[in-house]
């Protein structure tokens, strides 16, 4: 097995010396673990290459005495790590940021010092989109006066054809987000395009997109496969970043109507533009929280066929699941990246009237002890409802009970 000559201290890979084999009987091990009493789940969904997955590769820039250098932060810190061969990070994008520090020395460019706050090249982010080969650099610094600006941009595009696009962003926060909130194109379209599933999707520096290409088509597909579309259906597409999974979930069953929802407003923007670049124009994208959007269609009546949701680690909510019961779709696939959450949500559910099917892991990120799942929910019958919820409050009282009882004898 290829080996990482800086994983322990880098700390980022959790699984760097376990086989690839291994990794994913512990991950379907965990999943199992936390899932089995609520649902069945299918076997694990693993990667056909588990290296150089990650299409969104960034670099912090420092210091050692007056020398430039550049790589990822070890975990859980801020001492930079220089490495030019993670086993996760895409080649080509790891062989741009090497050359970008070099260039940095040629040109004599000042890195930021978060210490004293002085200097001005913080992090280079490179993404990549894997299907067109697009690459786009976007160079995050302290201050918006880069000298030497042009003759740099354009030794950078001499050495990479394949960078389509080139911003800058400034970056004045004292906390650890990669980007602050200015961004200035300085070539290109300030976008790069990439393919999932034959749909073209626009991303900007900004928003979110899955970074490993080839695992999230197949977890789409186990997703819309599960959502088992007819023509005419309504279907949402809860926490939908830049429209990725409803806009291909729409273009492998072209009738039905789409409806996304997304608090960040460049990715609803992208996902509009995504939509109209690919002649799906009646699917409709809304800047709002998912929630807050739920309660409103609830209390307004309106009604959805399927609800696709696929939240943040912290999972979705109460009120989200409850107004799932009274907006009434019959079949919900939520797409979770973190089983943990997904647990306690599937089991809310339940009470709601949803009944969790099957679960399937997904391996999105190797070597690292992340996974992600596909759960398909079908809603109950009214009686087979009033069965189950008497059931899972009963399992809680249970729980409760004997939680109070260990700890009472705990404190005898
Ligand atoms: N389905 C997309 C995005 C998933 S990531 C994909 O596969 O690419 C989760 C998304 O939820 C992010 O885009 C994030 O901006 C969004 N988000 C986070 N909290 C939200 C909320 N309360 N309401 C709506 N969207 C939210």
């Amino acid at each position: 097995m290829k080996k990482c000559l800086v994983s322990e201290k880098c700390g980022g890979c959790v699984y760097a010396s376990l086989e690839y084999a291994k990794q994913l009987e512990e991950k379907e091990k965990r999943v199992k673990s936390l899932l089995s009493s609520i649902c069945p789940v299918r076997p694990i969904v693993g990667a056909d290459e588990p290296f150089y997955y990650r299409n969104k590769v960034h670099w912090a820039f420092g210091h050692m005495g007056t020398h430039l250098i550049a790589g990822r932060y070890a975990e859980g810190s801020h001492r930079i790590i220089e490495n030019d061969e993670c086993l996760l990070e895409d080649q080509e994008c790891a062989k741009i940021l090497s050359d970008i520090k070099n260039l940095a020395v040629k040109f004599k460019m000042q890195s930021y010092d978060e210490r004293t706050k002085r200097g001005l090249l913080r992090r280079v982010l490179v993404r990549k989109g894997m299907a067109t080969g697009e690459v786009m650099v976007v160079l995050v610094l302290a201050s918006p006066v880069l000298p030497g600006k042009k003759g740099f941009i354009k030794a950078m595009l001499e050495k990479h054809p394949s960078i389509k696009t080139v911003l800058i962003n400034i970056n004045t926060r004292t906390d650890s987000m990669i980007l602050g909130d200015k961004t200035i194109n300085e070539f290109g379209r300030g976008s790069i395009w990439d393919e999932l599933l034959g749909v073209r999707f626009k991303i900007s520096p900004e928003s979110f997109y899955q970074i490993n290409h080839d695992q999230t088509e197949k977890l789409y597909s186990l997703a819309i496969e599960a959502a088992d579309l007819k023509k005419g259906e309504k279907v949402l597409d809860a926490y939908c970043g830049i429209g990725t999974i409803g806009l291909c979930a729409a273009s492998s069953c072209p009738g039905i109507h789409l409806t996304g929802v997304e608090l960040n407003r460049a990715a609803v923007a992208d996902a509009r533009e995504n939509a109209k670049g690919n002649k799906m124009e009646k699917a409709r994208f809304l800047v709002a929280d998912a929630t807050r959007y739920m309660v409103e269609s609830a209390t307004k009546k309106e009604s959805y066929d399927v609800v696709f949701l696929d939240p943040p680690r912290s999972g979705t909510t109460p009120e989200f699941i409850r107004a799932c019961e009274q907006l009434a779709p019959k079949r919900i696939v939520y797409v979770s990246c973190d089983p943990t959450t997904l647990a306690r949500d599937l089991k809310e559910f339940k009470k709601r009237g949803y009944l969790p099917q099957y679960a399937i892991p997904v391996d999105m990120f190797p070597f690292t002890e992340h996974v992600e799942c596909v759960a398909l929910l079908q809603r109950m019958s009214n009686t087979r409802k009033a069965t189950i919820t008497l059931d899972v409050e009963m399992e809680d009282y249970h729980r409760i009970k004997n939680r109070t009882e260990v700890t009472a004898d705990a404190t005898e």
